[in-house]
């Protein structure tokens, strides 16, 4: 029988209380690699009571202190870096590449925390009134968790819990239990090398039940969601009924505009790495590419040739540029899709379905697709696909493509790509979506921005990393003082 997976809670690992199971499966080789638990509520009772218990210590616990914690993490995170990059890979079939990218971006948010005595200082007046000062201080919001997706086993999570931990809160990780391997590994190191108090940190697997435990438990105050919209908007309003902070990002449908003006080659390859990096399964990954005017012709054959010629295999192999979808089902609903957008009346210029890797022929691969004349009022221009395939719509104006752009329900991610600079002062300014790239494919902020996000895209006020997580992970308290003269004492 595989491992079934333990939960982390109060510095232990622990059986779940659970009597549901589910197979995590490499979905390259479709080897089972473990069982993770499902109806976990009782455990995650339980982790929000000892996360409870060990607030008050750890709150107490100076934040110079505190941080000693995250410099050890950063160590350890560095000294396993490939063991945790494969184990991403293995688990969701992303290249190893890849998967050490999205490493590098986690140990960057851990060290981007590391500067939370600065970020959580507050302010003071002097003298409002003669002898009277007014002091703003941020103090911690208490228990906290976060939701991940399967996307990023490893990055997503340090979006939340370095901030929140380094705040003076104590913290509950859910991993999606689609990849909930990276986690286990993490924690693990956690145990063995952090020598935090126990209650700080703690990890329970799970599903739906355990989601709506956290979302329903009177002592969790604060939640970080990052998953499909659906979930998303579900996850935003139970918590905030609950009167809980929460962050909810969603789904997205990322476009591109390129321009008749833009240098094609640089336009071509950064496209190719946008819709078909990490196969399509990022939450910045290009997903539609609006072609304007003359741009049409060199792009759509450009972009045709770079997705045809994409190595695709098994991400622990050297050469192989791009992995797998998440599992099987994730594969059938793409290719449902991209029967959908012919049927829309578009045609494939590459046409990813039925792939057959050899020596993976148990694997759930779906190639790079690229469908032209996307009718742009059909189903395809709008619905997330989280696969690798772009829909390239064409129109002949750059106010056209904004237009059209702007009318999509989400706001994740929108890119143009020019030589010029009032064009992409112009894009900047109107596109509805809060990350904008101009001439980049993935506008990934660095962990020193947060992670913004509009529309359907996101529910909530303040966003993952940097200040706008400390602002989440903390609660402002005003204080406003009188120390009379007249009271003036000689000592
Ligand atoms: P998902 O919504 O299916 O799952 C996310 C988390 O929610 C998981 O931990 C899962 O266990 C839990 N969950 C699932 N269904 C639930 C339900 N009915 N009730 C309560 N909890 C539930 O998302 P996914 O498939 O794991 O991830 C892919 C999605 O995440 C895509 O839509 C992608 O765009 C999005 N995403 C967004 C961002 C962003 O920053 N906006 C980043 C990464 C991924």
């Amino acid at each position: 029988m595989s491992e079934q997976l333990l939960n982390y809670i109060n510095g232990e690992w622990v059986a779940a209380n659970a009597t549901e199971f589910l197979d995590v499966k490499n979905p390259a080789t479709a080897e089972l690699l473990a069982q993770v638990p499902m109806d976990t509520a009782v455990d995650m009772n339980r982790a929000a009571e000892v996360a409870a218990a060990a607030f008050p210590a750890w709150r107490a616990t100076p934040a110079g202190e505190r941080i000693q914690y995250l410099f050890k993490l950063k160590q350890v995170l560095e000294d396993n870096f490939d063991e945790i990059a494969k184990i991403i890979t293995v688990e969701c079939g992303k290249t190893f590449k890849e998967s050490q990218g999205e490493m590098v971006r986690a140990i960057e948010n851990v060290e981007v925390a590391c500067g939370i005595p600065k970020m959580m200082q507050g302010d003071i007046s002097e003298d409002i009134a003669r002898g009277i000062d007014e002091l703003m201080i941020r103090q911690p919001v208490g228990v906290c968790g976060c939701i991940a997706p399967f996307n990023f086993p490893g990055m997503i999570t340090f979006w939340f819990l370095p901030y929140a931990i380094a705040c003076g809160n104590t913290f509950i990780v859910k991993p999606s239990e689609k990849v909930p391997l990276t986690m286990q590994k993490i924690f693990q190191l956690v145990d063995e090398h952090l020598n935090l108090p126990p209650g700080v940190l703690q990890m329970v697997h799970g599903g739906k039940e355990s989601v709506d435990a956290m979302l329903d438990h009177p002592v969790i105050r604060a939640i970080s969601f990052v998953g499909s919209t659906s979930v998303a908007r579900y996850v935003y309003s139970r918590g905030t009924a609950n009167g809980k902070r929460v962050q909810a990002q969603g789904g997205a449908k990322n476009p591109i505009i390129v321009l008749p003006d833009a240098d094609m080659e640089m336009t071509t390859k950064i496209a190719a790495d946008s819709a078909f990096g990490c196969a399509g399964q990022r939450c910045l990954a290009a997903s539609l590419a609006v072609t304007v005017g003359e741009a049409r012709d060199t792009f759509n054959e450009a972009i045709a040739d770079a997705a045809a010629n994409r190595v695709v295999g098994y991400g622990l192999d050297q050469a192989v540029q791009m992995g797998t979808v998440i599992n099987h089902a994730s594969a059938n609903r793409i290719e449902g899709l991209i029967q959908q957008g012919l049927d829309e009346g578009a045609s494939a210029l590459v046409d990813g379905r039925g792939a057959s890797i050899s020596g993976y022929e148990n694997g759930s691969f779906v190639r790079p697709t690229v469908l032209a004349d996307v009718n742009p009022a059909g189903e395809i221009a709008r619905t997330e696909i989280f696969g690798p395939v772009l829909s390239l719509v064409h129109v002949n104006t750059i106010d056209e493509a904004i237009a059209f752009i702007n009318g999509g329900q989400y706001g994740n991610m929108a890119c143009l790509f020019t030589t010029s600079g009032f064009a992409a002062r112009k894009f900047r300014y109107e596109a509805e979506a809060g990350n904008i790239g101009i001439n980049i494919g993935v506008a990934a902020p660095m962990a020193y921005f947060p992670f913004s996000g509009w529309k359907d895209s996101f529910f909530g006020t303040l966003h993952g990393q940097s200040s706008h997580a400390v602002e989440f992970f903390t609660q402002t308290k005003v204080v406003v003082e009188r120390w009379p003269k007249e009271w003036s004492r000689q000592f």
